[in-house]
């Protein structure tokens, strides 16, 4: 369902993000990208959900060259590709419920269904009973657990996570882990870098590791591979 061809990335300082990159990543798998920082990791991610373009090659998501995709277009790609960031990125003046709705496109939705989508979406995520909740009333786990929510509400086939437990302690991490578990289980793609060992030695994936701008190791269940 993804592929990568041949990719590129430049940033416009001259520094080569990504020098070549090949990859293919199938419906339901879930993948680790790991890595030094300042590997290519980030621009690997923001590829997928186009908030950068490959300087060379192409990358397709289920046979569409999403580089082509007109400016207009890029919502609509959005819809079908959650993502998860670091620092969850949640609207403070929005209550959990708004920041989880207002993600939602609404295609003729009753405002009953709608309710009905972001609550079962919450209830996903253990958070039926804060939904009232402002992000600054929350924990760091709680708020990522919010962002998660929002990612998956409109119930795309990926979703893309950049170091979603770097914030967060261990404890919370493995919860935050169980949800994504839960959503992969249920067929969706996940795709995550992160630079915890602990998590993928423990719950093994698929790993790719990338190394100045290149996979340099692609395994299934495979190590960390680096000393945290
Ligand atoms: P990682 O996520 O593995 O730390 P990044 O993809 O963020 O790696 O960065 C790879 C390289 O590209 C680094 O040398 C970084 O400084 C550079 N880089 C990242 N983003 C930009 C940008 N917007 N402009 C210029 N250089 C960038």
């Amino acid at each position: 369902m993804i592929l990568m061809n041949d990719i590129y990335k430049t940033y416009g300082n001259g520094v080569t993000a990504l020098n070549g990159i090949n990859v293919e990543i199938e419906q339901g798998e879930f993948v680790y990208i790991v890595g030094p920082s300042g590997a290519g990791k980030s621009s690997f991610i923001k590829l997928m959900y186009r908030e950068i373009k490959p300087t060379r090659g192409s990358l397709l998501i289920n046979n569409k060259d999403i580089s082509e995709i007109k400016e207009k277009d890029v919502p609509l790609l959005r819809r079908n590709i959650g993502v998860i960031f670091q620092d969850f990125r949640l609207l403070p003046k929005l209550s959990v419920y708004e920041n989880v709705a207002f993600a939602l496109e609404v295609i003729e939705e009753s405002p009953r269904n709608i309710r009905k989508r972001v609550m079962d979406v919450l209830d996903l995520v253990g958070l039926k009973n804060k939904s009232r909740f402002f992000p600054n009333e929350l924990s760091g786990g709680e708020q990522q657990r919010v962002s998660i929510a929002r990612a998956i509400v409109n119930r795309p086939k990926i979703v893309i996570a950049d170091e979603p437990t770097g914030n967060l302690d261990p404890d919370t991490s493995w919860e935050i882990m169980r949800v994504f578990e839960e959503i992969n289980n249920s067929g969706t793609t996940i795709i995550m870098a992160t630079h915890s060992k602990e998590i993928v030695n423990t719950i093994k994936k698929r790993v790719i590791a990338i190394e100045d701008g290149l996979i340099v190791r692609d395994e299934q269940r495979g190590d960390y591979g680096y000393e945290s």
